[in-house]
């Protein structure tokens, strides 16, 4: 939108005196002079309100002159009553605003068509503050972003208003899940795609992971809370590009991975979904979502994860072609868990957590397989995670997978379960249901993804 800036330098003037006077005032009273932040708190209260009465005196203004009757929807007519006065909430607090109103179809509608041509709903909070609000909601617990909006907005949002915004906005992106599921279940279209594909990454990374939320109904009154605790997954599935970090911006850790010889790599365009769900649902967002990016599509599709079968289940039945990768950080932490356990001296210990370490980094999965199995017999851990490198062996090529250029650690992945779910679902005071924790992930994943 373009303002004349002329009208803004005399807006501007004025206020300033307006400023200057009130400070003058208090002088001459004896008080001092304001500090700073005094005066900027003082004048964001006054913006607010100058932003409150204009808004609602603009959409007032915005309502020509009535006609004495407009069709409607229904195929009648609707006929004019009356000017009334409607309220809503915006990012100035709340605001009034008059609007011609209709009524007296047979149909028993009414009609206010400003509030249509302007996306208003009398009573709502307008589009503006519910992207605020929502947010909030997806940063911080609900019981604390009344404290955050009040700070920002200066005015008071209730709890419930802030949580019902973001739960909206996690159901929109539901929404707009649930249009690339039936595309991607859609014959004709996935055709069209083969022959019009658009976008094609030359390189694309999937990621899966699963994080625990508990889910605690808040009792209804009069009812006894649930006795027992439920825990259900999180799944949480982002897909993503690569691109090299330069050496004057690599961290400790990327530092550390060029010292062995491994291009440090950096996520990029990162989409994130997630559902509470089972593996035989979340596979059609999986599937669905990959479409939309074309990642079938791709000459190269790699795959992160942990050991998790459900993951590579997925994986295999949907990509057959990907390359199948455990994550490094993932595979690595296994041996240090055996260490731990399997040695007491504290100078075997780093020798032998060294040596499988760096035969695990050379791809030598045989070889971290004997090494567990020599201690197996007297440390169950290694037992164990001698069988887990075993059934991954092929997705623990690191030798093979650095030479490619993959990326081998999903730290950016990691922390899409630790964005969404730890981050916010886990914040002490949260109490979820399962729809509510599903909308808020939801909603959280659109903004990280950047569709918002
Ligand atoms: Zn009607």
């Amino acid at each position: 939108m373009n303002y004349n800036m002329e009208t803004i330098n005399t807006l501007a003037q004025q206020f300033a005196e307006m400023f200057r006077m009130a400070v003058i005032e208090q002088q001459k009273a004896g008080e001092g002079t304001p500090l700073i932040a005094q005066i900027e708190n003082g004048m964001r209260e006054a913006l607010k309100q100058i932003g409150q009465q204009a808004l609602g005196l603009f959409l007032s203004s915005m309502q020509a002159t009535p006609a004495s009757e407009i069709d409607c929807p229904c195929g009648g007519k609707l006929h004019y009553q009356r000017m009334r006065t409607a309220h809503v909430i915006s990012v100035f607090s709340g605001v009034t605003y008059e609007r011609a109103y209709y009524a007296g179809c047979h149909c028993k509608r009414g009609k206010a068509p400003l509030d249509e041509q302007f996306g208003l709903e009398p009573g709502a909070v307008t589009a503006g503050l519910a992207a605020l609000l929502a947010l909030a909601g997806i940063e911080f617990s609900y019981d604390q972003s009344p404290k955050w909006l009040q700070a920002y907005l200066l005015f008071d949002i209730a709890e419930n208003t802030v949580r019902s915004e973001t739960e909206k906005m996690g159901e929109l992106q539901k929404m707009l899940e649930a249009e690339l599921i039936q595309q991607s279940q859609d014959e004709a279209y996935l055709q069209e795609r083969e022959r019009h594909p658009g976008r094609i990454a030359p390189r694309i990374y999937g990621s899966m992971d699963a994080a625990k939320v508990r889910i605690e109904p808040r009792p209804k009154k009069g009812e006894k809370p649930a006795e027992h605790e439920d825990w259900r997954d999180m799944k949480v599935l982002s897909w993503f590009e690569t691109e090299v970090v330069t050496p004057a911006q690599r961290s400790i850790r990327q530092r550390k991975q060029a010292e062995r010889e491994h291009l440090p790599l950096r996520a990029k365009n990162l989409r994130y979904f997630c559902d509470i769900t089972e593996a035989d649902e979340f596979d059609k967002l999986l599937w669905a979502t990959g479409c939309s990016l074309n990642a079938d599509l791709s000459p190269e599709l790699i795959f992160l994860g942990d050991g998790a079968v459900w993951i590579w289940n997925l994986v295999s039945r949907y990509y057959p072609n990907a390359v199948q990768i455990v994550d490094w950080y993932h595979a690595e932490e296994h041996l240090e868990t055996v260490a731990a356990v399997a040695f007491t001296d504290p100078q075997e210990r780093p020798r032998w957590l060294e040596d499988v370490t760096q035969a695990l980094w050379e791809g030598q999965v045989e070889q971290v397989i004997s090494a567990c199995e020599v201690l197996a017999n007297s440390c169950p851990e290694a037992r164990k995670a001698a069988n887990y490198f075993y059934t991954n062996a092929e997705r623990m090529r690191y030798d093979r997978f650095r030479a490619a250029g993959y990326m081998i650690g999903s730290g950016s992945v990691e922390s899409a379960c630790k964005q969404i779910v730890s981050q916010r679902l886990k914040l002490p005071g949260a109490q979820w249901i399962v729809k509510g924790a599903v909308q808020t992930a939801k909603a959280r994943a659109a903004w990280l993804s950047g569709s918002w």
